[in-house]
């Protein structure tokens, strides 16, 4: 995890050469260093140096990062690493169900969630949520009934965990009046139909 004192130092260079005030670098601060928390100092300070280099506008923090992802001297980000997560299978998002009553009717939420490996930290720096906090959130909640999510035992959710018996039904009872209205007229559906008028000849 890059440190306070060098993430100021990153931001402080940054805007020595594009002449931003310290006013800058302290608005930044917060919002770089969780960015940056999978970042250790080291791959941070050669990164800074690649990007300042590099850089022909005011670099972003995601910049930076794609910097010192792509800098083959870096260690704290090789894609391995990434892969190796069995929990999310490398995509740095666990499926999330929460099961709860509503007026006395069974309801699933499904969802995805941002995975505590490197992968998802930085996906909940957007639009996800951290896995934990949602798990946590949905237990403390006095209607929820049963909480599934992606484990490393099992990093995708069944039908069975996602769905209701009572969705399963509808949507097998949709699947049915569709067949039934597009037909396929060669079905038992045809034979049926027929029988009547075969009787009464
Ligand atoms: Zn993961």
């Amino acid at each position: 995890m890059a440190s306070e004192a060098v993430v100021k130092r990153t931001l402080q260079s940054i805007a020595n050469m594009f002449n931003k005030g310290s006013w800058w670098v302290n608005d930044s601060l917060k919002m770089w260093m969780i960015q940056l928390n999978y970042i250790d100092d080291r791959d941070l300070i050669i990164g800074t140096k690649n990007c300042l280099r590099k850089a022909k506008k005011l670099p972003t923090v995601a910049n930076l990062i794609d910097i010192i992802d792509a800098d083959p001297r870096t260690t704290s980000n090789e894609p391995t690493v990434f892969d190796a997560c069995p929990a999310c299978y490398g995509s740095g998002c666990r499926e999330m169900a929460r099961w709860y009553s509503m007026k006395g009717v069974l309801r699933v939420s499904f969802g995805l969630a941002a995975c505590d490996c490197p992968k998802g930290t930085r996906l909940s720096m957007g639009a996800f949520q951290d896995w934990r906090s949602v798990r946590d959130s949905w237990m403390n909640d006095q209607y929820t009934e049963q909480v599934f999510y992606s484990t490393a035992q099992q990093p995708h959710l069944t039908t069975d965990q996602t769905i209701t018996p009572e969705q399963l039904e509808q949507r097998a009872q949709r699947a049915r009046a569709m067949l039934e209205r597009t037909g396929s007229r060669s079905g038992w559906h045809t034979v049926k139909d027929s029988t009547p008028s075969r009787l009464t000849e």
